[in-house]
């Protein structure tokens, strides 16, 4: 039977991840995080010692990486060589690790597969920034979220205090306004919205909102 897929893209701190997490709950659908893919590259690289922009050396570095990915009551746990990064990859630091990594096209030879892999499987949401694009260009439903970037910045703010992090607001807006600059510049699979995809703002809704709002547009699309 063919597999369903939706695919939710979008900058980061749109709400992506949450979002998509409990709809997938809600549809019974697996929750692939492609960018938790990304940062665990990120987290070799930086283990490694190796200049994340240095494509030539990163690409050497790629047939040494093994990723698994389980899902564990509905969490998605990352594991790098046998090793459970699932927290690590969520450190402020490797987020600047994995953009640098995701604008090299070995890199993203190297997991497009890997990605595809789950929509063969199993009835999929994944969120990245490329899936309506280029994982999935079929795809039933293709979504792009987005929110002003104060909004966003606030979120993933909230997030990485609540992680127990040290970092100033200022910090995490004036990274993420650069990673977002990086991520939709990039000549490979820039970050962007695929031309039948439902753009959807999320600035100011709370997260019973926005769920709400896509349910809607989810709903209307497998109908139709
Ligand atoms: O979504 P998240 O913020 O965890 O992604 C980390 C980084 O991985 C992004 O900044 C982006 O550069 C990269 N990424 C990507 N393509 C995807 C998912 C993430 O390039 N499909």
């Amino acid at each position: 039977m063919n597999k369903c897929a939706i695919a939710i893209d979008g900058p980061s701190g749109a709400g992506k991840s949450t979002i998509s997490k409990l709809l997938a709950k809600e549809l019974g659908f697996t929750y692939v995080d492609t960018g938790a893919i990304y940062r665990t590259v990120g987290v070799y690289v930086k283990r490694m010692g190796v200049n994340p922009k240095d494509a030539a050396q990163v690409e050497k570095l790629l047939p040494q990486i093994n990723i698994e990915i389980a899902h564990r009551d509905g969490v998605q746990r990352l594991f790098l060589n046998g090793d459970d990064v699932t927290d690590e990859i969520r450190e402020h630091v490797i987020s600047a690790y994995a953009s640098d990594v995701s604008a090299i096209p070995a890199v993203r030879a190297f997991l497009l597969d890997m990605q595809r892999e789950f929509a063969r499987r199993d009835n999929v949401i994944m969120d990245g920034r490329d899936i309506g694009t280029v994982v999935l260009p079929d795809a039933k439903i293709k979504i792009f979220l987005t929110a002003t970037d104060e909004d966003r910045a606030h979120r993933r703010y909230d997030e990485l205090i609540l992680k127990g992090q040290s970092v100033s607001f200022e910090t995490v807006l004036s990274d993420m306004r650069a990673r977002d600059k990086q991520d939709s510049s990039r000549s490979v699979a820039p970050l962007a919205a695929a031309e039948d995809a439902v753009t959807v703002d999320t600035t100011g809704n709370t997260l019973e909102e926005s769920v709400k709002l896509l349910k809607n547009i989810i709903k209307e699309r497998m109908n139709g």
